[in-house]
């Protein structure tokens, strides 16, 4: 048994006393790739803003690894090895593929580290290998601002993994892309799964099933269902609250 990379247990956030995450246990195993579902609200984005310290929790725990996530701030939970990508890109769009990747890199993530950052052979190597890795191998001098909207998820996703984060949480990585596009995020996301955890967000079906180990289905802020792609499609509660329209 490899054990759980990140437990949440009994986790609940109010907003002016509105629950949007309600008493939630999730668990994530050490290199698993576990996909979140649920409608609109259902409180997806908001778990994720709380394992990365983005918003803190009204009650409850996240442990990941030895670190109690909820007595962290963000930046403590990013350097302790947790990524997380938001909904909308937010690459440099002035500044080349190969410059987000560069300035990404852990060293560089600290005012003090940005100036005596040194570029070297190692350095560069790896910012081109990452390159390769998200598909934009042949696009190092293009600034982020010309990328397709698809290919700025790739570029977050490579600048996420610039900092070899252990657990790493996508919300909604293929929003806007086209179908060729998903399927090579699918591959992607399964490749960079290897040797890490990932909790994805994702509404497309076809996409989910293409990469999931492990279903979650969210429903106003709680656990409605959770197991195999199958399991959770055959799940009545689910059809009923879910997929059913
Ligand atoms: P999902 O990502 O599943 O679509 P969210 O987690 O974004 O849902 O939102 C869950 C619920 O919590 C929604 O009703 C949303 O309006 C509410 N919510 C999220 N963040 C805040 C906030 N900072 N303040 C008030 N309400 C919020
Ligand atoms: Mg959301």
């Amino acid at each position: 048994m490899a054990g759980n990379i990140l437990q949440v247990d009994g986790l609940s956030v109010s907003f002016d006393g509105f629950k949007a995450v309600d008493d939630l246990n999730f668990y994530v195993e050490e290199g698993e790739l576990r996909c979140v579902i649920g409608p609109n609200g259902a409180g997806k984005t908001t778990l994720l803003d709380m394992i990365c310290g983005k918003t803190k929790p009204t009650s409850g725990r996240i442990r990941f690894r030895q670190h109690a996530l909820e007595k962290m701030l963000d930046y403590q939970i990013t350097r302790a090895g947790v990524g997380r990508k938001f909904q909308t890109p937010s690459t440099y769009e002035d500044l080349t593929v190969f410059e987000n990747l560069e300035i990404s890199s852990p060293n560089e993530r600290s005012f003090l580290g940005s100036l005596f950052f040194m570029r070297t052979p190692q350095s560069t190597e790896r910012v081109v290998s990452v390159a390769r890795e998200i598909m934009l191998g042949e696009e190092l001098e293009r600034k982020a601002g010309q990328l397709s909207h698809g290919q700025k998820q790739w570029l977050e996703i490579g600048m996420l993994l610039m900092q070899e984060p252990e657990l790493m949480l996508l919300d909604e990585p293929c929003a806007g892309m086209s179908p060729r596009e998903r399927e090579a995020t699918a591959d992607l996301l399964k490749r960079i799964a290897v040797g890490r955890s990932l909790v994805v967000i994702e509404h497309d079906m076809v996409f989910v099933r293409m990469i999931a180990h492990k279903v979650t289905v969210l429903h106003q802020g709680r656990l409605l269902a959770e197991g195999t792609m199958d399991q959770v499609q055959n799940d009545p509660r689910v059809i009923e609250t879910y997929l059913g329209h």
